[in-house]
């Protein structure tokens, strides 16, 4: 059985809310393991020599190591284990897509179901948490550099994490009213509970690190100034928060609104009134979030619209079926051609039937319009959730390397971009990727940091 076919088993999901009630419910889709339960799926791990989990999971946790300390009953200790790499472990095992990640390398999964270690690192920050544990990392006493970090998501949070814990006095710049970057504004908080995001900062205040939220840098302040401050080192994580436009023509018209937008500005706190039908343009996670968060919020008959078929679909086979239980329609090998509307306001989009053409090395085909197929979805709103770009504001001043794609260039192995004191990683460098990408670029750039503020080579020995 290869990768894909293993992504398409059906992941065990235990003690799942029903469709309607988790509609009404905004806070939690799924309940986590029981100890019987946890034990029980800590068995099925074979304690491979060569974990293969571990190859696939983006931050290289030990998760044969935390699984086998699961069986022992030692859950604190499995925690502490998986916590040594993980920065962000109550975030990662609610919203890491393991079926392409860890679990969908699981040796297990050859033959059936791969061991659900999602569900058991969950398991195990959740025992912490409801045994009245301490689940935050001890923090050494501070020393007199400062290290300033540009944005409040998992790579900001994590940069400052590893460096607080050495002593490192951090400040993070926010340029939101809230914290947590796409944590808070994109994921939606059915599947990623506010509160678990305010025990992180919990934790990092605690820690000794500065939180200033409303600061943009790059507009209100400049790199140059926090140099000038006496930061000695700076961290760049500002993410991928401009929607990518279709290119349709008609996209200005009201009651269309951009993936990433309309999640911020629900997440902020604002009732956007999308009206009854609603057609989500875009296969991954953000337009499925968007999605299901128009339902939330009232919509009836909610559409994606994908030029792929469902297999190529980029989001997670367990969100897919989340969406379709809860009635979106899945309209694949389709794609807009324009956006139709009456006195500046949309009414209908145009679509047009998609063919798989050619198809490159890595088996990624290449959709191609059927002549002459275009139809007409009615809609009061669409929702472009395509992709994102950087917005690279925060680098103003100071002449940045951009990659081809406009992100931050760095070096792959230091995250030094081309001004020796000013470090990136995250989505601003990977473009739009994946919390735990973000927390393992992270805990590379904080190493260089530290190294470098202690004028240490920068690449030895990694
Ligand atoms: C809707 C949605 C759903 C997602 N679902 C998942 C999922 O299920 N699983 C998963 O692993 N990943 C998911 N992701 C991706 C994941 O959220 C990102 O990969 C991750 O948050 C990237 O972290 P980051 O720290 O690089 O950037 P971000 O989380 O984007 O944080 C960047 C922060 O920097 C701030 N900022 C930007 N510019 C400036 C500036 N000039 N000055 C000060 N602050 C600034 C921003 O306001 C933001 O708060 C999702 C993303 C979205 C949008
Ligand atoms: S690959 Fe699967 S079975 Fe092997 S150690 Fe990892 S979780 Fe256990």
């Amino acid at each position: 059985m290869d990768i894909k076919e293993r992504m398409a088993i059906p992941r065990q999901q235990p003690r799942e809310l029903p469709a309607a009630e988790r509609i009404s419910n905004f806070d939690e889709v799924v309940f986590g393991f029981d100890d019987d339960t946890a034990r029980r799926e800590a068995e099925r791990c074979l304690q491979c020599k060569k974990p293969k989990c571990r190859e696939g999971c983006p931050i290289h946790n030990d998760i044969p190591g935390f699984i086998r300390l699961i069986r022992e009953g030692k859950i604190e200790e499995a925690y502490w284990l998986d916590r040594q790499t993980n920065t962000l472990p109550a975030v990662c095992s609610r919203v890491c897509p393991h079926e392409f990640q860890c679990e969908g390398y699981c040796i297990r999964g050859k033959k059936g179901d791969s061991v659900a270690i999602g569900m058991l690192e969950r398991y195990i920050v959740d025992w912490m948490v409801s045994h009245g544990k301490n689940i935050l990392q001890s923090c050494a006493l501070p020393n007199k550099h400062k290290v300033a970090i540009v944005g409040s998501g998992p790579a900001g949070m994590s940069v400052a994490y590893y460096l607080a814990k050495e002593g490192y006095a951090c400040t993070i710049f926010e340029s939101l009213p809230v914290t947590g970057g796409m944590l808070t504004v994109g994921i939606p908080p059915y599947r990623l509970p506010r509160s678990i995001i305010a025990a992180e900062f919990e934790a990092l205040r605690n820690c000794g690190v500065q939180v200033i939220s409303g600061v943009t840098i790059g507009k209100d302040k400049t790199l140059t100034d926090l140099k000038d401050e006496g930061y000695e080192a700076v961290f760049l994580g500002p993410g991928a928060h401009v929607s990518r436009k279709l290119g349709a023509e008609g996209e200005d018209l009201e009651g269309v609104v951009h993936g990433v937008d309309y999640l911020r500005r629900v997440n902020l706190g604002e009732n956007v009134d999308l009206g009854p039908n609603v057609v989500v343009v875009g296969g991954g996670n953000v337009a499925i979030d968007c999605a299901r968060t128009a339902l939330r919020y009232g919509s009836q008959n909610v559409f994606i619209l994908y030029r792929r078929g469902r297999d190529e679909m980029p989001a997670s086979k367990a969100e897919i079926h989340h969406l379709e239980e809860e009635g979106v329609r899945i309209e694949t090998l389709a794609a807009p051609v324009q956006v139709h509307g009456e006195n500046g306001r949309l009414k209908r989009i145009e679509c047009i039937r998609m063919q798989l053409g050619e198809c490159d090395a890595s088996g990624c085909c290449r959709p191609e319009p059927v002549e002459g197929s275009n139809f007409m979805i009615e809609a009061d709103a669409v929702i472009p959730a395509i992709s994102q770009d950087v917005d690279v504001t925060a680098g103003s001043g100071v002449e940045l390397a951009l990659s081809r794609w406009g992100t931050f260039e760095v070096d792959e192995t230091t995250l030094q971009t081309s001004e020796p004191w000013i470090f990136a990683a995250g989505d601003a460098v990977l473009g739009p990727q994946t919390v735990a990408k973000a927390v393992f670029q992270a805990k590379e750039a904080a190493e260089s940091i530290h190294r470098l503020i202690q004028g240490k080579d920068l690449k030895a020995d990694r």
